[in-house]
């Protein structure tokens, strides 16, 4: 039966293979003379799985914010396919000292960068050419096809180029159809750089890709990019730094993928460099995450991008087509599927053993802190298949991650252990351990990410292996009941959950107080920003119990206290004026140039997809037109604001926060209301900034600025908690600081700032900017008028990960008056 099975498919597949159509035919148009929109890309593939689907196996795994569908294809031979599942557990079991398997599994993704657009074009050729004239390479192998993981934001770039383009395409790079503009397609649909999210899964197309990815963890992943239009082609190995998880053959192997590419390229004639530019550090990338869950992670990078379409002339004179871009990733698409098909037992047997004998310094993390900001922290742990557990109460010992040095912990029955004996143990040390080793200081992303830094919590970094037990049965805990003799309810506030929770009841027209002073009620005592639902203030609300008892029953980790009188233990009565009522402020935030995609979109997402709280964009092309008074809130992005803010500008926005508006400018949006016609922040200098200049030999350059920088490093900053802005915090936080820009401290408001120790306690930042930033505001907020202006130097937005930094913003908006 199964003899004559194998007869039949192998008679299908020869019949349909000959048949298949190539992506030209099935479009009726060559490829690489349009750019195919993101539903004919399916089309294809489901063609394909259609016609071959003996050897093609098509999965949707999500959807995108926009509901364009997220689609896998797995191709391999008939009687691979047949065994898809078997092959995938046999591979699996690699990773927790299993038998080795005997397939290679080569995972190729494309187009996450939207306007990167050759890519998603020169998959489907890739899948053609390996379902048709390298159909050799399937014997042994398992290719999994990502055509598009950015469909929203690849759409956007060619729907944009469609409209824009000439007839025929102008290769003269100033024409319109070479300068997308400020909405770039390189983002998802909330300007997210999904090739930054791989570990952060803050975003839907993240989230779900994860799944699937989890599920398999390939030998090789490849992420298909573009650069800019006169670079030629970058492939592996990569660039320093290499994080020091990375092993000796991971290295290797890249070379033996990046000879086998070189070979195909020297023999056409094409440009091409390697080892430069594309480092193996920051967690979150296409190349790197892959590469600390075992396979040979890699970035590919075709000169175009967002600037190329159809046609466009390079620096020499060429002419760069997009043909000529898809010839050269279909070219390393397939020299990658080659060298994995030709080394399928040495892959698997190293994959083995990237998934044993890795002993790390740290054996276990120890957790504590914040209720909600463990569960986030476990949320996240979950995503990525990292196992963890509950300490036993005691007194352990280790590296303190606030103090920075050897300390002990007395646990509690909430404290989590993440150890590394486990599976996913690599990733552990990645983005559990206090400092990340450098290779070399020389790289353009975040040197610093630790995850307990990220989520406030106090850490323990244990070198012996901690016990885990099982949490306690929960107690039940009784939720209070919502009852109309209920005089008040009261609920603390130190988290994105608390504040999640005040967002809908403000939404829902239900009147909340919080707190300016400590107060205890009833034998409990609760600290300055509780919130505070009374009866008397809600009794003209259509529906308080109801809707009350409803909004709680969803916010699961809020626990109400319930009091009968407004007659406080010690502190201040709800009556007093030291308890406020919170305002249900109307929010805008700027738009378009000069602000920056990313930073807006962090905004955006943070409103529409964390807080859950209605958010109007205003785009500064019409913002001038627009009566702010409509609005109690306007947030100024981070960007490029030079010039923006005119002296007439200027007026009018200080007119508008004198009046009782509420301004939030973050990061370099704060350089543009500076100065002699701003606000009252300033700018610090020091003695680098006027001291004469020296010659410098030329090559030394590059080193020499590195002293400046900081491109992204974590710091301990002391906080004035009790400041609205601050409420829900301690005495000290750590902020992810991503630039060296400083400023001095506000004559009063001066919140979380830095003092004389500007060691970085995790990453790297430069001699001259260490001392910049000496004595510097972090967060603060100008009282002005009947409004204010509130700072945030480091962006506590930043993609979205910085979880313990996300209450300082919900304090901004609602607590701030
Ligand atoms: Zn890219």
């Amino acid at each position: 039966m199964r003899f004559i099975l194998f007869i039949c498919l192998s008679v299908g597949f020869f019949a349909t293979a000959q048949n298949l159509k190539s992506p030209s035919d099935f479009h009726g148009y060559e490829l690489g003379t349009q750019f195919t929109r993101h539903h004919e890309v399916v089309d294809y593939y489901e063609y394909l799985a259609d016609t071959d689907a003996a050897r093609v196996k098509l999965i949707e795994y999500g959807q995108t914010n926009e509901r364009r569908p997220l689609i896998l294809a797995f191709i391999s031979t008939a009687e691979n396919l047949q065994n898809l599942e078997a092959i995938r557990e046999a591979h699996l079991k690699a990773t927790t000292g299993g038998n080795k398997a005997e397939k290679a599994i080569v995972w190729m993704s494309y187009n996450v960068h939207g306007n990167e657009s050759v890519s998603t074009e020169a998959s489907m050729q890739t899948i053609y050419e390996l379902l048709t004239s390298k159909s050799s390479y399937l014997e042994n192998t398992i290719v999994i096809i990502d055509p598009c993981i950015n469909p929203d934001g690849r759409d956007r770039y060619s729907n944009w180029y469609n409209q824009y383009k000439n007839t025929p395409y102008q290769v003269d790079p100033n024409s319109k159809e070479h300068h997308e503009g400020w909405w770039t397609g390189r983002s998802n649909h909330y300007m997210f750089d999904l090739n930054r999210d791989w570990a952060w899964l803050t975003q839907v197309e993240s989230q779900q890709r994860l799944k699937v990815y989890n599920k398999w963890l390939p030998h090789v992943h490849v992420d298909f990019h573009e650069q800019g239009v006169n670079s030629p082609y970058f492939f592996a190995p990569a660039a320093e730094p290499y994080h020091e998880v990375i092993t000796k053959f991971q290295r290797d192997f890249q070379e033996t993928i990046g000879k086998n590419h070189a070979k195909y390229f020297d023999a056409n004639g094409w440009f091409y460099f390697t080892k430069e530019v594309f480092d193996l550090f920051y967690p979150s990338y296409g190349d790197t995450y892959p590469t600390y869950n075992g396979a040979i992670g890699m970035t590919y990078e075709q000169g175009g991008s967002g600037r190329a379409g159809l046609g466009i002339l390079t620096r020499n004179g060429d002419t760069l087509t997009l043909k000529d871009r898809i010839a050269h990733h279909l070219t390393t698409g397939l020299s990658t599927v080659e060298v994995a098909a030709k080394n399928v037992e040495k892959i698997n047997a190293e994959f083995q053993k990237f998934y044993q004998n890795r002993s790390f310094k740290y054996k276990s993390y120890v957790l504590k802190g914040k209720k909600d900001n463990l569960k986030a922290l476990s949320t996240l742990l979950d995503a990525h298949n990292i196992e963890y557990g509950h300490a036993p109460l005691t007194t352990l010992k280790g590296f303190n991650y606030s103090t920075g040095t050897t300390g002990s912990l007395k646990t509690d029955e909430h404290t989590l252990v993440v150890s590394t004996n486990q599976p996913k143990g690599t990733m552990v040390k990645v983005l559990f351990e206090p400092n990340a080793k450098l290779s070399d200081s020389l790289t353009y992303d975040i040197t610093a990410w630790s995850l307990p830094y990220a989520y406030g919590l106090n850490t323990l970094a244990s070198t012996s292996l901690v016990n885990q037990i099982d949490p306690n049965p929960k107690s039940a805990t009784t939720k209070t009941e919502i009852a109309k003799s209920t005089y008040a309810y009261i609920t603390d506030w130190d988290s994105m959950e608390d504040a999640r929770f005040l967002a809908e009841l403000l939404q829902s027209k239900i009147k909340v107080r919080t707190a300016y002073a400590p107060f205890s009620v009833d034998g409990t005592s609760f600290k300055r920003g509780s919130l505070i639902i009374t009866a008397a203030d809600n009794d003209n609300h259509t529906d308080f119990t109801q809707t009350l008892k409803r909004i709680v029953s969803k916010h699961t980790a809020i626990n109400l206290h319930a009091t009968s009188s407004g007659f406080v233990d010690t502190g201040k009565d709800f009556g007093s004026g030291y308890v406020q009522q919170i305002q249900n402020p109307k929010v805008a935030v700027l738009s378009g140039s000069p602000t920056s995609t990313l930073r807006f979109g962090e905004i955006w997402h943070f409103f529409e997809k964390q807080l859950n709280y209605p958010i109007t964009v205003l785009d500064t092309e019409y913002v001038d037109r627009v009566d702010m008074d409509a609005y109690d809130v306007l947030i100024l992005p981070g960007g490029y604001y030079n010039q923006y803010y005119n002296e007439d500008k200027l007026k009018a926005l200080k007119e508008w926060v004198r009046n009782g508006g509420k301004l939030i400018a973050m990061g370099r949006a704060i350089d543009g209301i500076d100065g002699e016609h701003g606000f009252s922040i300033k700018k610090k200098k020091t003695e680098k900034d006027t001291a004469s200049v020296k010659p410098m030999a030329h090559e030394e350059q590059e080193r020499e600025q590195m002293k400046n920088a900081i491109t992204g490093a974590i710091f301990k900053t002391k906080i004035d908690n009790t400041h609205p802005l601050a409420y829900g915090y301690g005495t000290e936080y750590f902020t992810l600081k991503l630039g060296s820009s400083a400023y001095d401290y506000l004559k009063n408001g001066t919140v979380a700032y830095l003092e004389k120790n500007t060691d970085p306690v995790s990453g790297f930042a430069g001699s001259d900017a260490q001392k910049r930033i000496t004595n510097s505001l972090v967060f603060g907020v100008e009282d002005y008028g009947r409004g204010n202006v509130i700072y945030m130097v480091d962006n506590p937005l930043f993609r979205g990960f910085w979880e313990n930094g996300k209450l300082f913003f919900a304090n901004a908006l609602f607590m701030v008056n």
